[in-house]
């Protein structure tokens, strides 16, 4: 990078005295574009169109564009494909036409890292990663002699992305021609009840690569062209494999049948279940079928049978907030909640939390909708709106059983929250969930469903408010610079000179740079000074003022230190906390 300052540097567009302030900073602040702009010593655009005519002189590649901190890298692509006459397409975007993909060896696609994205009347539109390779152009070329190619450029780590998807497509390519064979005999014999095993191991290896690639759930969807399934990995979806379109009925049959349903009905969404044993673990899968205008969407939740063993302190949270925590659900008797959006580990808290005060002198029962996880040692009762037991009726029932510990899966309504409050007021621990974005606004969600002030000062004893974050990949993971504007942003919570990291994306994750996830939370002790002011209808304002004087830490604060300590970004710590 420093080489390119120096081009700037010749060509008169920085100044050498520039260079020479960041320099002399205190401490010295590294020659680098972000640097440069965020201390307003060159504007945005003077670097775009610098670099872009850098591109197109063939100083730099497009690669070597991707690790400049502090650019837009989309805005130097269009500049560059405006001055060239070619294309910038965002891969993200577009539908890749898998017939087209075919028409060109799979080797010459990584040689010259090239995509073929679309043929039309008068083209075949092909994205490089290099506008500039005329051998690679040609080559191509003479792959598609009737219809003239036309060059495209796109983000060479998209371009990559795709082509690593390919590489996993490439080795089933024999499994989907098996499939396509088994088909054309099946409707020879017309015998639909033959077993198809090319299917079977086709299921097996989307259900094996989502299940290293560590995701939540499967999705399985019929599109125009395609048959595309794509994988939730800590809470984002990414494609993972690409088919033509007739593989997806039998594909979709066959995951029906797994899961007992009716392979026949295809006009009406389904809910079913199967296990299967992937890499010497059992798990679950929770199937729900939706019709769609293309055919079907099909949605496998991933349930890991051993993740019932969950420790608390394996979730992730920072040991200040895991200390109040535990020291919560210690007590007696009252009501510990846990809250937060759907997707933010509640239910996994939860678990934890029974885990950790579970003891045989102890009788311990859950009302879950659905029981996700089995656990020994306790009663788990499974909520069934439909035969007429509820979340209220399955509580008031599981009283009379003389129980000590209850575990409410989710409070939806006044009844149920009234109950699970009596329950704690009348000497039993109750653990359950809520639906709020942070802990002290609970206080006034659950006065608002209607509770009296003294039922919920006498019975709360803590609320943990927490999301999920993802983590920086350990492979690709380096310093950086933060965003200007988002420094801002968060400099209150900030050290002097603090470092910030991020990962650059490989191969072990999936090119995202972030590989798990991990837990931000705060934590909302009910002190008796808290208690008399709910009692007495504080304001939040109020209640948040106390609490912050009794030491209580934010959940946007708990991220930014998880930033600092490099387990997460800023960048995603505003994605999922920002308030
Ligand atoms: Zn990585």
């Amino acid at each position: 990078m420093v080489k390119l300052i120096e081009i700037m540097l010749k060509e008169n567009l920085i100044t050498k005295d520039a260079i020479s302030t960041l320099v002399k900073s205190r401490p010295p602040k590294k020659i680098s574009f972000a640097n440069l702009l965020s201390e307003g010593m060159i504007d945005t655009h003077t670097v775009e169109v610098f670099l872009a005519k850098k591109i197109r002189q063939g100083v730099i590649t497009l690669a070597h564009l991707e690790k400049i901190e502090g650019i837009n890298i989309v805005s130097i692509l269009e500049e560059v494909a405006k001055a060239l006459h070619i294309d910038y397409v965002d891969l993200d975007e577009v539908e890749v036409d898998m017939k087209l993909f075919s028409q060109i060896p799979y080797k010459q696609l990584l040689k010259y890292n090239v995509i073929p994205i679309e043929e039309n009347d008068l083209n075949v539109v092909i994205v490089f990663d290099d506008p500039l390779d005329m051998a690679a152009q040609d080559t191509i070329q003479r792959l598609f002699p009737r219809k003239p190619i036309r060059i495209a450029i796109a983000k060479p780590s998209q371009i990559n992305a795709h082509l690593q998807r390919l590489e996993i497509n490439e080795s089933i390519k024999g499994l989907v021609t098996d499939i396509r064979k088994d088909l054309n005999q099946e409707s020879n014999a017309d015998n639909h009840d033959e077993d198809n095993p090319a299917v079977l191991k086709l299921i097996d290896i989307v259900l094996k690569s989502a299940i290293f690639a560590g995701a939540s759930d499967i999705h399985i969807e019929a599109t125009e062209k395609s048959c595309i399934i794509r994988i939730r990995v800590d809470g984002i979806l990414r494609q993972s494999f690409t088919f033509d379109k007739d593989i997806f009925n039998p594909l979709a049959s066959r995951m029906k049948l797994l899961s007992n349903l009716d392979i026949a009905e295809k006009r009406k969404p389904q809910d079913g279940r199967f296990s299967a044993t992937v890499a010497k673990k059992d798990f679950d899968f929770r199937v729900s079928t939706l019709p769609t205008i293309f055919g079907e969407s099909i949605v496998l939740r991933i349930l890991d049978k051993s993740k019932a063993m969950i420790r608390l302190e394996d979730a992730g949270m920072s040991k200040f907030c895991y200390d109040k925590f535990s020291e919560a659900i210690k007590v007696p008797y009252g009501i510990v909640l846990v809250t937060g959006p759907t997707g933010s580990g509640k239910t996994t808290t939860l678990y934890g939390a029974i885990n950790a005060i579970k003891d045989v002198k102890d009788k311990i029962i859950t009302v879950e909708d659905p029981v996700e996880y089995q656990m020994s040692g306790l009663q788990q009762v499974n909520v069934r709106e439909s035969v007429g037991l509820g979340f209220a009726d399955a509580l008031k029932s599981i009283l009379r059983q003389d129980p000590d510990k209850i575990m409410i899966g989710e409070i939806r309504n006044q009844e149920t929250l009234r109950i699970a409050i009596q329950a704690a007021l009348t000497g039993h621990l109750v653990l359950s969930t809520l639906h709020t974005n942070d802990a002290i606004s609970s206080i006034s969600r659950i006065l608002d469903m209607g509770i009296e002030e003294y039922l919920v000062s006498g019975a709360l004893v803590a609320i943990q408010a927490q999301r999920l974050v993802r983590k920086i990949c350990t492979h690709c993971k380096k310093e950086t610079v933060l965003d200007p504007l988002l420094y801002k942003e968060v400099e209150q919570y900030l050290p002097e000179n603090p470092t910030f990291y991020k990962g650059e994306g490989c191969k072990e994750c999936g090119h995202t740079g972030y590989a798990g996830r991990e837990m931000i939370s705060e934590v909302l002790t009910v002190s008796e000074t808290l208690a008399r002011m709910i009692a007495k209808v504080a304001s939040k304002e109020d209640l948040t003022k106390q609490a912050l004087e009794e030491g209580f830490v934010t959940m946007f604060e708990d991220g930014v230190q998880k930033a600092l300590d490099g387990k997460s970004t800023i960048e995603e710590i505003f994605r999922v906390a920002r308030l």
